[in-house]
Protein backbone atom coordinates (compact mmCIF):
# COMPACT_ATOMS: atom_id res chain seq x y z
CA UNK A 1 0.00 0.00 0.00
CA UNK A 2 2.35 2.71 1.01
CA UNK A 3 4.23 2.05 -3.03
CA UNK A 4 1.09 3.94 -4.01
CA UNK A 5 1.41 6.92 -1.26
CA UNK A 6 5.48 6.71 -3.23
CA UNK A 7 3.64 6.88 -6.50
CA UNK A 8 1.00 9.24 -6.32
CA UNK A 9 2.68 11.30 -3.06
CA UNK A 10 -0.52 13.87 -3.85
CA UNK A 11 -2.80 11.80 -2.37
CA UNK A 12 -1.28 11.88 0.94
CA UNK A 13 -3.19 14.21 3.83
CA UNK A 14 -6.66 13.56 2.64
CA UNK A 15 -9.90 11.61 2.66
CA UNK A 16 -8.89 9.33 0.00
CA UNK A 17 -5.77 8.76 2.12
CA UNK A 18 -7.64 7.93 5.05
CA UNK A 19 -10.45 5.66 2.62
CA UNK A 20 -6.92 3.53 1.21
CA UNK A 21 -5.35 3.17 4.51
CA UNK A 22 -9.13 1.44 6.22
CA UNK A 23 -8.46 -1.19 4.18
CA UNK A 24 -5.38 -2.50 4.92
CA UNK A 25 -6.74 -5.70 5.92
CA UNK A 26 -8.04 -6.02 2.41
CA UNK A 27 -4.62 -5.65 0.94
CA UNK A 28 -3.54 -8.46 3.41
CA UNK A 29 -6.22 -10.89 2.75
CA UNK A 30 -5.89 -9.80 -0.96
CA UNK A 31 -1.83 -10.84 -0.88
CA UNK A 32 -2.93 -14.19 -0.07
CA UNK A 33 -6.07 -14.48 -2.52
CA UNK A 34 -5.86 -12.52 -5.32
CA UNK A 35 -3.07 -10.29 -5.77
CA UNK A 36 -2.45 -6.49 -5.54
CA UNK A 37 -0.95 -5.33 -8.73
CA UNK A 38 -1.12 -1.67 -10.75
CA UNK A 39 0.84 0.22 -13.33
CA UNK A 40 2.36 3.02 -12.69
CA UNK A 41 0.34 4.34 -15.60
CA UNK A 42 -3.02 2.59 -14.33
CA UNK A 43 -2.79 4.34 -11.19
CA UNK A 44 -1.65 7.72 -13.13
CA UNK A 45 -6.05 7.51 -14.11
CA UNK A 46 -7.19 7.78 -10.58
CA UNK A 47 -8.43 10.37 -9.20
CA UNK A 48 -6.74 12.20 -6.23
CA UNK A 49 -10.11 13.39 -4.61
CA UNK A 50 -12.48 10.20 -4.50
CA UNK A 51 -12.75 6.74 -4.98
CA UNK A 52 -13.63 6.75 -8.75
CA UNK A 53 -14.01 4.51 -10.88
CA UNK A 54 -10.26 3.52 -11.53
CA UNK A 55 -9.82 2.92 -7.97
CA UNK A 56 -12.65 0.93 -7.81
CA UNK A 57 -11.39 -1.47 -9.89
CA UNK A 58 -8.04 -1.81 -8.21
CA UNK A 59 -8.30 -1.93 -4.55
CA UNK A 60 -8.73 -4.84 -2.77
CA UNK A 61 -12.38 -4.65 -0.45
CA UNK A 62 -12.91 -6.84 2.79
CA UNK A 63 -16.36 -7.93 0.96
CA UNK A 64 -14.36 -10.24 -1.72
CA UNK A 65 -13.53 -12.99 0.80
CA UNK A 66 -16.71 -12.41 2.92
CA UNK A 67 -19.22 -13.05 -0.33
CA UNK A 68 -22.49 -14.29 0.79
CA UNK A 69 -23.99 -14.17 -2.89
CA UNK A 70 -21.58 -15.85 -5.20
CA UNK A 71 -20.37 -19.26 -4.44
CA UNK A 72 -18.43 -20.73 -7.00
CA UNK A 73 -14.53 -19.78 -8.25
CA UNK A 74 -15.39 -21.24 -11.92
CA UNK A 75 -18.71 -20.57 -12.66
CA UNK A 76 -18.51 -20.76 -16.08
CA UNK A 77 -16.82 -24.37 -15.23
CA UNK A 78 -13.89 -23.59 -17.90
CA UNK A 79 -11.66 -26.05 -16.04
CA UNK A 80 -14.08 -29.17 -16.24
CA UNK A 81 -13.53 -28.72 -20.26
CA UNK A 82 -9.97 -28.65 -20.63
CA UNK A 83 -8.64 -31.24 -22.51
CA UNK A 84 -5.10 -30.33 -22.10
CA UNK A 85 -3.13 -27.69 -19.40
CA UNK A 86 -4.06 -24.36 -20.12
CA UNK A 87 -6.85 -24.86 -23.48
CA UNK A 88 -10.34 -25.11 -22.55
CA UNK A 89 -12.55 -26.95 -25.35
CA UNK A 90 -16.16 -26.18 -25.05
CA UNK A 91 -17.94 -24.66 -28.20
CA UNK A 92 -17.56 -27.18 -30.29
CA UNK A 93 -16.21 -24.86 -33.04
CA UNK A 94 -13.35 -22.93 -30.67
CA UNK A 95 -10.63 -23.49 -28.19
CA UNK A 96 -9.58 -20.86 -25.47
CA UNK A 97 -5.86 -20.93 -24.93
CA UNK A 98 -4.53 -19.01 -21.58
CA UNK A 99 -1.33 -18.52 -22.56
CA UNK A 100 -0.30 -16.84 -18.87
CA UNK A 101 -1.91 -16.17 -15.56
CA UNK A 102 -0.07 -12.92 -15.09
CA UNK A 103 -1.50 -9.34 -15.78
CA UNK A 104 -0.46 -6.00 -15.80
CA UNK A 105 -2.88 -5.07 -13.24
CA UNK A 106 -4.95 -7.23 -11.23
CA UNK A 107 -8.99 -6.31 -11.69
CA UNK A 108 -10.68 -6.98 -8.72
CA UNK A 109 -14.10 -8.64 -10.72
CA UNK A 110 -11.67 -10.54 -12.39
CA UNK A 111 -13.58 -13.73 -13.60
CA UNK A 112 -10.42 -15.96 -13.41
CA UNK A 113 -9.16 -15.16 -9.94
CA UNK A 114 -8.82 -18.39 -9.06
CA UNK A 115 -5.82 -18.91 -10.87
CA UNK A 116 -4.63 -15.54 -12.26
CA UNK A 117 -2.23 -13.38 -10.23
CA UNK A 118 -0.47 -16.71 -9.76
CA UNK A 119 2.24 -17.09 -12.34
CA UNK A 120 3.44 -19.87 -11.42
CA UNK A 121 0.06 -22.02 -12.77
CA UNK A 122 0.94 -20.76 -16.20
CA UNK A 123 1.09 -23.28 -18.68
CA UNK A 124 4.83 -23.60 -19.91
CA UNK A 125 6.43 -24.57 -23.11
CA UNK A 126 5.47 -28.28 -22.88
CA UNK A 127 2.01 -27.17 -22.12
CA UNK A 128 2.17 -25.20 -25.06
CA UNK A 129 2.96 -27.62 -27.34
CA UNK A 130 0.66 -29.74 -26.15
CA UNK A 131 -2.19 -27.50 -26.72
CA UNK A 132 -0.69 -26.72 -30.42
CA UNK A 133 -1.28 -30.36 -30.96
CA UNK A 134 -4.39 -30.75 -29.93
CA UNK A 135 -5.68 -28.03 -31.83
CA UNK A 136 -4.47 -29.60 -35.12
CA UNK A 137 -5.84 -33.01 -33.88
CA UNK A 138 -9.25 -31.52 -33.59
CA UNK A 139 -10.35 -30.04 -37.17
CA UNK A 140 -13.77 -29.01 -36.18
CA UNK A 141 -12.00 -26.25 -34.30
CA UNK A 142 -12.40 -23.34 -36.52
CA UNK A 143 -10.91 -20.14 -33.97
CA UNK A 144 -8.54 -19.75 -31.16
CA UNK A 145 -8.74 -17.10 -28.55
CA UNK A 146 -5.39 -16.26 -26.94
CA UNK A 147 -6.12 -15.22 -23.19
CA UNK A 148 -5.21 -15.31 -19.87
CA UNK A 149 -4.46 -14.08 -17.84
CA UNK A 150 -3.20 -11.29 -20.12
CA UNK A 151 -1.48 -13.03 -23.40
CA UNK A 152 0.49 -9.84 -23.54
CA UNK A 153 2.27 -11.03 -20.40
CA UNK A 154 4.23 -13.42 -22.68
CA UNK A 155 6.93 -11.77 -24.28
CA UNK A 156 6.52 -11.02 -28.14
CA UNK A 157 8.59 -14.04 -29.33
CA UNK A 158 6.30 -16.25 -27.81
CA UNK A 159 3.02 -14.45 -29.21
CA UNK A 160 4.51 -14.81 -32.33
CA UNK A 161 5.49 -17.85 -31.94
CA UNK A 162 2.40 -18.87 -31.00
CA UNK A 163 0.79 -16.51 -34.13
CA UNK A 164 2.94 -18.05 -36.57
CA UNK A 165 2.03 -22.38 -35.57
CA UNK A 166 -1.78 -21.49 -35.70
CA UNK A 167 -1.42 -19.22 -38.61
CA UNK A 168 -0.25 -22.63 -40.30
CA UNK A 169 -3.10 -24.57 -39.28
CA UNK A 170 -5.79 -25.20 -42.10
CA UNK A 171 -8.60 -25.75 -40.43
CA UNK A 172 -8.38 -22.20 -38.16
CA UNK A 173 -10.54 -19.80 -39.53
CA UNK A 174 -10.32 -17.04 -37.39
CA UNK A 175 -7.26 -15.74 -34.32
CA UNK A 176 -8.35 -13.52 -31.52
CA UNK A 177 -6.39 -12.62 -28.66
CA UNK A 178 -8.26 -10.95 -25.50
CA UNK A 179 -6.06 -8.45 -23.58
CA UNK A 180 -6.17 -5.29 -21.00
CA UNK A 181 -2.74 -4.10 -21.68
CA UNK A 182 -4.23 -1.44 -23.95
CA UNK A 183 -6.06 -0.27 -20.94
CA UNK A 184 -3.45 -0.84 -17.85
CA UNK A 185 -0.09 -0.60 -19.93
CA UNK A 186 -0.22 0.78 -23.51
CA UNK A 187 3.36 0.79 -23.74
CA UNK A 188 3.19 -2.56 -24.23
CA UNK A 189 1.79 -2.29 -27.74
CA UNK A 190 5.13 -2.40 -28.92
CA UNK A 191 6.03 -2.17 -32.70
CA UNK A 192 7.37 -6.02 -32.63
CA UNK A 193 4.23 -7.04 -31.22
CA UNK A 194 2.39 -5.18 -34.04
CA UNK A 195 4.98 -6.26 -36.65
CA UNK A 196 3.33 -10.27 -35.85
CA UNK A 197 -0.16 -8.98 -35.76
CA UNK A 198 0.83 -7.59 -39.21
CA UNK A 199 2.49 -10.48 -39.94
CA UNK A 200 -0.05 -13.37 -39.17
CA UNK A 201 -2.96 -11.36 -39.47
CA UNK A 202 -6.11 -11.56 -40.14
CA UNK A 203 -6.58 -11.20 -36.33
CA UNK A 204 -9.40 -9.95 -34.35
CA UNK A 205 -8.16 -7.76 -30.65
CA UNK A 206 -10.71 -7.59 -27.94
CA UNK A 207 -9.82 -5.07 -25.59
CA UNK A 208 -11.19 -4.24 -22.36
CA UNK A 209 -12.34 -0.70 -21.39
CA UNK A 210 -14.41 -0.22 -18.55
CA UNK A 211 -14.47 3.37 -17.64
CA UNK A 212 -13.67 6.44 -19.77
CA UNK A 213 -11.33 7.81 -17.84
CA UNK A 214 -9.29 4.37 -19.56
CA UNK A 215 -9.05 6.43 -22.77
CA UNK A 216 -6.31 8.55 -21.92
CA UNK A 217 -4.31 9.57 -24.78
CA UNK A 218 -1.29 6.70 -24.09
CA UNK A 219 -4.46 4.47 -24.57
CA UNK A 220 -5.63 5.75 -27.78
CA UNK A 221 -2.36 6.23 -29.28
CA UNK A 222 -1.91 2.21 -28.32
CA UNK A 223 -5.58 1.61 -30.33
CA UNK A 224 -4.22 3.44 -33.35
CA UNK A 225 -1.12 1.73 -33.47
CA UNK A 226 -2.92 -1.53 -33.56
CA UNK A 227 -5.56 -0.45 -35.87
CA UNK A 228 -2.40 0.26 -38.41
CA UNK A 229 -2.02 -3.33 -38.30
CA UNK A 230 -4.78 -4.40 -39.97
CA UNK A 231 -6.52 -6.04 -36.87
CA UNK A 232 -10.07 -5.61 -36.05
CA UNK A 233 -10.25 -3.95 -32.52
CA UNK A 234 -13.52 -4.65 -30.48
CA UNK A 235 -14.13 -4.07 -26.69
CA UNK A 236 -15.99 -5.88 -23.91
CA UNK A 237 -16.67 -4.57 -20.50
CA UNK A 238 -18.08 -5.57 -18.04
CA UNK A 239 -21.25 -4.20 -16.05
CA UNK A 240 -19.49 -2.77 -12.70
CA UNK A 241 -21.88 -1.20 -9.94
CA UNK A 242 -19.73 2.15 -8.86
CA UNK A 243 -17.69 1.96 -11.92
CA UNK A 244 -20.06 1.95 -15.19
CA UNK A 245 -23.79 1.49 -13.99
CA UNK A 246 -25.14 4.67 -15.10
CA UNK A 247 -26.58 6.00 -18.27
CA UNK A 248 -23.66 9.07 -18.49
CA UNK A 249 -21.07 7.03 -17.99
CA UNK A 250 -22.18 4.06 -20.94
CA UNK A 251 -22.44 6.83 -23.35
CA UNK A 252 -19.40 8.68 -22.44
CA UNK A 253 -17.51 5.13 -22.83
CA UNK A 254 -19.13 3.84 -25.78
CA UNK A 255 -18.63 6.82 -28.03
CA UNK A 256 -15.40 7.22 -26.98
CA UNK A 257 -14.29 3.71 -28.27
CA UNK A 258 -16.05 4.26 -31.46
CA UNK A 259 -14.04 7.31 -31.46
CA UNK A 260 -10.83 5.44 -30.84
CA UNK A 261 -12.15 3.21 -34.30
CA UNK A 262 -12.70 0.48 -31.09
CA UNK A 263 -16.31 -1.08 -32.09
CA UNK A 264 -17.97 -1.75 -28.57
CA UNK A 265 -18.57 -5.73 -28.66
CA UNK A 266 -20.45 -7.12 -25.91
CA UNK A 267 -21.34 -5.53 -22.37
CA UNK A 268 -21.26 -8.76 -19.85
CA UNK A 269 -23.26 -9.48 -17.07
CA UNK A 270 -20.42 -9.81 -14.12
CA UNK A 271 -19.63 -13.29 -13.67
CA UNK A 272 -21.06 -15.37 -10.55
CA UNK A 273 -17.16 -15.65 -9.16
CA UNK A 274 -17.14 -15.95 -6.00
CA UNK A 275 -15.83 -12.84 -4.14
CA UNK A 276 -17.27 -10.54 -7.05
CA UNK A 277 -21.12 -10.06 -6.35
CA UNK A 278 -20.30 -6.27 -4.33
CA UNK A 279 -19.57 -5.36 -8.44
CA UNK A 280 -23.11 -6.80 -9.51
CA UNK A 281 -25.40 -4.75 -11.21
CA UNK A 282 -28.89 -6.80 -11.19
CA UNK A 283 -30.16 -8.03 -14.31
CA UNK A 284 -32.97 -5.55 -13.99
CA UNK A 285 -31.24 -2.84 -13.54
CA UNK A 286 -28.79 -3.72 -16.67
CA UNK A 287 -31.38 -4.20 -19.00
CA UNK A 288 -32.85 -0.87 -18.01
CA UNK A 289 -29.64 0.73 -18.72
CA UNK A 290 -28.71 -0.99 -22.19
CA UNK A 291 -32.02 -0.23 -23.39
CA UNK A 292 -31.51 3.68 -21.86
CA UNK A 293 -28.37 4.15 -24.08
CA UNK A 294 -29.69 2.82 -27.16
CA UNK A 295 -31.30 5.84 -29.83
CA UNK A 296 -29.12 7.92 -27.65
CA UNK A 297 -25.59 7.05 -28.92
CA UNK A 298 -24.91 5.76 -32.70
CA UNK A 299 -25.82 2.42 -33.33
CA UNK A 300 -22.20 1.13 -33.86
CA UNK A 301 -21.12 2.17 -30.39
CA UNK A 302 -24.23 0.00 -29.07
CA UNK A 303 -22.66 -3.38 -27.11
CA UNK A 304 -24.80 -6.02 -27.01
CA UNK A 305 -25.93 -6.49 -23.05
CA UNK A 306 -24.83 -10.49 -22.69
CA UNK A 307 -24.77 -13.22 -20.09
CA UNK A 308 -22.54 -15.76 -19.63
CA UNK A 309 -24.84 -18.36 -18.46
CA UNK A 310 -22.90 -20.22 -14.85
CA UNK A 311 -22.01 -24.29 -15.53
CA UNK A 312 -20.93 -23.51 -18.67
CA UNK A 313 -24.33 -22.95 -20.64
CA UNK A 314 -22.11 -19.82 -23.03
CA UNK A 315 -23.11 -16.42 -23.67
CA UNK A 316 -26.96 -15.33 -24.29
CA UNK A 317 -27.96 -12.09 -25.20
CA UNK A 318 -30.19 -10.75 -22.23
CA UNK A 319 -32.64 -9.00 -24.73
CA UNK A 320 -33.61 -12.20 -25.46
CA UNK A 321 -35.71 -15.29 -26.28
CA UNK A 322 -33.03 -16.62 -24.51
CA UNK A 323 -34.48 -15.14 -21.18
CA UNK A 324 -37.15 -17.18 -20.90
CA UNK A 325 -39.31 -16.72 -17.88
CA UNK A 326 -38.37 -12.95 -17.76
CA UNK A 327 -38.82 -13.49 -14.00
CA UNK A 328 -35.45 -11.09 -12.26
CA UNK A 329 -36.06 -13.29 -9.09
CA UNK A 330 -35.30 -16.30 -10.59
CA UNK A 331 -34.10 -16.10 -14.08
CA UNK A 332 -34.72 -19.03 -16.53
CA UNK A 333 -32.17 -19.00 -19.68
CA UNK A 334 -31.94 -21.29 -22.43
CA UNK A 335 -28.43 -21.58 -23.93
CA UNK A 336 -27.38 -22.15 -28.00
CA UNK A 337 -27.96 -26.22 -27.28
CA UNK A 338 -31.57 -25.79 -25.53
CA UNK A 339 -30.60 -26.82 -22.29
CA UNK A 340 -31.44 -24.14 -19.49
CA UNK A 341 -29.61 -22.27 -16.84
CA UNK A 342 -30.51 -20.47 -13.36
CA UNK A 343 -28.45 -17.27 -12.86
CA UNK A 344 -28.61 -16.22 -9.24
CA UNK A 345 -31.80 -13.76 -9.08
CA UNK A 346 -32.32 -10.52 -8.07
CA UNK A 347 -32.67 -9.88 -3.93
CA UNK A 348 -34.18 -6.64 -3.88
S1 LIG B 1 -6.60 -8.12 -16.98
FE1 LIG B 1 -8.25 -9.60 -17.37
S2 LIG B 1 -7.45 -11.56 -16.65
FE2 LIG B 1 -6.17 -9.94 -15.77
S3 LIG B 1 -7.05 -9.51 -13.76
FE3 LIG B 1 -7.96 -8.07 -15.21
S4 LIG B 1 -9.85 -9.08 -15.88
FE4 LIG B 1 -8.55 -10.66 -14.95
Amino acid sequence: MEDLFQLRPELRGGALEVEIRSRSEAFRAAAEQFRFAVTPYYLSLASDKELCGIWKQILPDLRESRDELFHRPDPLAEEEHMPVPGLTHRYPDRALWYLSHNCAVYCRFCMRKRKVSRGESTPGEQDRQRALDYIRSHPEIHEVILSGGDPLSQSDEVLGYCLEQLRSIEHLASLRIHTRMPVTCPQRITSEFCSALEKWGPITVITHFNHPAELSPLALDAAERLRKTGCVLLNQSVLLAGVNDSVEVQKSLNLGLLKAGIKPYYLHQCDEVQGVSHFRVNLEEGLNLAKAIRGRIPGPAIPQYVIDLPGGGGKVPVDSSYFLNRDFHRPVFENYAGLRFYPVGDRS
